[in-house]
Parts: C-alpha cells; sequence; structure tokens
C-alpha cells in the first residue's frame, strides 16, 4: 500500500502531551510525505489544543510543504495533515504575537535541509522565549552540529524580540544537502570559551549586574567571563541572562529569562544550575539539544551522542519519531550521570 495514503495517527495526550508532538509531526510529515492526524492535541497543557503560535507552525508548514489541512482552529485539538511535495524557496513567516520564531523554524527546517534547491526564510517574533531555544542557542549550538551533517545553514539576528513583546526579527538561508550525514558526539573535548552576558532592554542594569554577580559566583568564572549588554529600551522590556561553553567538540547555551516578579537572583540561580550539571556530568549534550537531535539524527538514518538524563520532551519526540519512520532508537545509562542515545537503521 501506498505509505503516502495512509495518514499516521498520532495522540496529542502520549508523554508530554505538548505542542512539541505537533512540531515533530510537521516536520516528520514533510520529510517524509507521509499524512498524518492529531487528535486529543497539547491535552497535558493548561490550555490544550491550538493557541496562535501552532497554528502558525501549521500554516508555515502546510505553505512549504504544499499541504492541505483539516481543523486547525483556534482551540481544536485535532488536524489532518496532507503534504504534497517540498517547495524550497524564499518565505516570509510574521507570527503576530511575541511568540517562538524558533519553534517555526523546527517545525520547517528538516524538510528544507534536504529539499532540492536553497531557501531563505525571515521570521518575525519572538526570537529570546522562555520554553523555547533562543537565537543564541540555534546559531551557536543547533545550527553548527545541522551543518556538520552536509548542509550550510546561516541564521542572523536582526532584531531581538524579547518575550512580552516579540517584534523580533531573523532570516535564515539554508543550502541544503542531498543527505544528512550521520555522527557521534560522545565527548565534548576541553572547555575553550566560557561567557556569561545579561541583557537588559529598557530595565535597570543592575538588573544585569546582580545576575552576572551571581553566575559568577556560582560557576567560578572570573570578571573576565562576565558582560553585560544593554539594549535600546524601545526593544523591551527584557531581560536574559546566557551562559555559553564552547568545547572542542560542541557548544552549549544556558538561558534564564527575566520575569516580572521573579528576582534577577533567581533567574540567574536557575540558569548556573543547569550550567552546572553539563560541566559536572561531563557530557557533550545537554538535555534541551537532546530533544532537538533526534530528527537531524533520524534522518541521517544513524548516530549517536552522550547526554543528561533524557527528558520527557526526547522521550516524547522518540515515540513520534518511531510513528513515521522505520528507526531504532536506543537510550541508555553509562555511568551515574551519563546517558546515551543511539539511532540506528530498524
Ligand atoms: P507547548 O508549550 O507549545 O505545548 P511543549 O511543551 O511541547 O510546547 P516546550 O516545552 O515549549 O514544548 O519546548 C519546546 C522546545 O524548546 C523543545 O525542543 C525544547 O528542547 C526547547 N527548549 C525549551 N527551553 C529551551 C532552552 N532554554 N534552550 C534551548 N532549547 C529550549
Amino acid at each position: 500500500m501506498d505509505k503516502r495514503g495512509v495518514p499516521v495517527t498520532i495522540n496529542g495526550a502520549m508523554g508530554e502531551g505538548g505542542g512539541q508532538i505537533l512540531r515533530t509531526s510537521l516536520a516528520l510529515s514533510l520529510c517524509s510525505g507521509k499524512p498524518f492526524r492529531i487528535i486529543n492535541l497539547r491535552s497535558r497543557r493548561k490550555k490544550p489544543g491550538f493557541r496562535h503560535q501552532h497554528l502558525v507552525c501549521v500554516n508555515a508548514a502546510a505553505k512549504i510543504g504544499g499541504a492541505r489541512i483539516e481543523g486547525a482552529t483556534l482551540g481544536s485539538q485535532e488536524l489532518v495533515f496532507t503534504p504534497t511535495t517540498i517547495r524550497p524557496g524564499h518565505y516570509h513567516f510574521d507570527i503576530g504575537t511575541a511568540g517562538s520564531t524558533a519553534l517555526v523554524l523546527q517545525s520547517v527546517l528538516p524538510a528544507l535541509l534536504i529539499a532540492n534547491r536553497p531557501s531563505t526564510l525571515r521570521l518575525e517574533g519572538g526570537t529570546h522565549n522562555p520554553f523555547a531555544p533562543t537565537f543564541d542557542f540555534l546559531q551557536q549550538v543547533f545550527l553548527p552540529i545541522i551543518n556538520r551533517m552536509g548542509p550550510k545553514v546561516e541564521a542572523c539576528l536582526e532584531r531581538p524580540g524579547y518575550y512580552p513583546k516579540g517584534r523580533g526579527r531573523l532570516s535564515v538561508t539554508i543550502q541544503p544537502a542531498k543527505k544528512l550525514r550521520a555522527f557521534c558526539l560522545h565527548e565534548r573535548g576541553k572547555i575553550r570559551e566560557r561567557r556569561v552576558t545579561a541583557t537588559v532592554a529598557g530595565l535597570p542594569r543592575d538588573i544585569a549586574r546582580r545576575e552576572i554577580g551571581v553566575i559568577g559566583q556560582k560557576l567560578g568564572w572570573g570578571e573576565e567571563c562576565l558582560y553585560i549588554k544593554e539594549e535600546p529600551a524601545d526593544m523591551g522590556p527584557g531581560n536574559i541572562v546566557t551562559i555559553e561553553i564552547k568545547s572542542e567538540y560542541i557548544s552549549e547555551v544556558f538561558t534564564g529569562f527575566g520575569e516580572r516578579g521573579i528576582r534577577a537572583e533567581t533567574v540567574a540561580d536557575k540558569a548556573a544550575k543547569a550550567a552546572l550539571r553539563y560541566l559536572d556530568a561531563g557530557v557533550p549534550v545537554c538535555d534541551h539539544l537532546a530533544d532537538q537531535l533526534l530528527l537531524p539524527f533520524a534522518l541521517a538514518g544513524s548516530g549517536s551522542y552522550n547526554t543528561l538524563k533524557p527528558s520527557s520532551h526526547t522521550r516524547t519526540n522518540s515515540e513520534v519519531l518511531k510513528l513515521f519512520m522505520d528507526i531504532g532508537i536506543s537510550m541508555d545509562r553509562i555511568s551515574k550521570d551519563i546517558w546515551q542515545i543511539t539511532l540506528s537503521q530498524a
């Protein structure tokens, strides 16, 4: 039977039960040409079903995949997505709110990586959102790994967009590869560069000063690693603090997001704890990157990486992948804090 004709059925309540199931399904449907039907979308979230940002992902994927969509309306928990062929080209997607541009990119980038022509994307919305990869994470962590797999992807931040205002803009150019190259990432090598940057937009500089102070002290890093960046007030209010760790074989970025009512010290402490956990474990791949690498590694057909204990996002993503592709995914604990994720042809 033609696999393209039979929709893959996905229960959106599985595992994490959030929006990631939708984004991964969109990406895999575009890459494989297989239609899918999702039910119970985001049923484990406080406000289940489609929210605006998820509709933007569906519409972007539908445009790029020439897809027919049924059921994508605000609050709905069902969707049928039937793609035709991938249409690489020049696209502009404006989220219209502070919704994350990176999450729209997650939905459409995989297909454009293996398309037959280059593409450019212009994305408007949030570029530094909580619960999503920030622009810095995309540029320094995720895309360098994608580029090691064959494609050439460059991202440029034209204007930052902080939550809750948004209005950020980024552009992405994608030179695809016929097939993604598999590789293994078991070591991070020597640490070459460490940097903490606290950014404030339209907020007092003192917030940033307190954040770098806490992180410098928790990580034991000196003044030479600590930076403050002040953005123009009209981009605010916004505050983030990033901890960059550049090692021989990989870079990682940990982010703290300032929030009204949350003390700068608390924001900084949370980011420092995530970085310390990574540093202490000695792994190359942090938990966020671990869930994001599954899909490109699956497209490559194999590969392996060492990471922290797999999150429920990672486990859920792995289940979604197996619904679309014949791929084996194992997650093995190889020492107290180190797990190895291995993908292989089933
Ligand atoms: P929704 O809230 O829309 O239902 P979800 O709960 O499924 O979505 P999120 O928890 O928002 O999804 O995570 C979305 C993606 O963002 C995941 O791939 C996750 O790894 C990534 N992510 C979240 N926070 C960060 C971060 N600080 N740095 C890098 N990536 C992150």
